[in-house]
């Protein structure tokens, strides 16, 4: 068993890894409604039928909207996103995060799977991160921290050229590094079980 797997107490749960563990508190610091391991499904895949269950549910009341969590500690294996698309068309979108960490310009930090009825697949978007609207404080999982509110103007609406001119600065980069995001990265990365 690789260091990593080493099964981890923390606040009553005990967690399949550290690293999982880490996430849990990275979501008690924002206040994330979370759930470990929610339920067993049967899902569709290239070996046929298998039990899975993802590693977190986690809530945003303001999007009204539950994503279901996958914690890898690199990017996914080909198992695992069979696995993220067949529990996406059964039960909504999975998120599978591999860096428990601020996103670098070019970074990437998670992918998305999500159920798209008018095309009838699973779609995939890269770059899913975390972010924050860095006025109202709204938390969400997006592409390339899109802000989840309308804070700031649209870029068609003022004429600008794109969310970064709007922003006065990258865009992305100010939503998924703010001060409220860096600090619950940094103190559940060194959190001591
Ligand atoms: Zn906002």
């Amino acid at each position: 068993m690789r260091p990593r797997s080493k099964k981890t107490l923390y606040r009553g749960v005990l967690y399949r890894s550290k690293i999982e563990a880490k996430w849990a508190v990275f979501y008690d610091i924002l206040g994330i409604q979370h759930k470990y391991e929610p339920f067993w499904s049967d899902v569709d895949s290239k070996r046929g039928c298998i039990k899975y269950k993802p590693d977190f549910e986690i809530f945003i009341p303001r999007d009204n909207h539950t994503y279901y969590i996958e914690i890898k500690d690199s990017k996914p294996p080909e198992e695992a996103i069979t696995k993220a698309c067949g529990w996406a068309r059964e039960y909504g979108d999975v998120v599978i995060f591999f860096d428990l960490r601020p996103p670098k310009p070019i970074s990437q930090s998670g992918w998305l799977f999500e159920w798209n009825d008018i095309s009838d697949q699973v779609l995939k978007q890269i770059n899913i991160w975390w972010c924050e609207c860095p006025k109202c404080g709204y938390l969400g999982i997006r592409q390339y921290g899109e802000l989840p509110c309308k804070c700031y103007p649209d870029p068609e609406s003022t004429g600008a050229l794109d969310w970064d001119e709007v922003f006065g600065t990258d865009y992305s980069l100010s939503s998924t590094r703010t001060p409220r995001l860096l600090s619950a990265y940094k103190n559940a990365q060194n959190y001591e079980f």
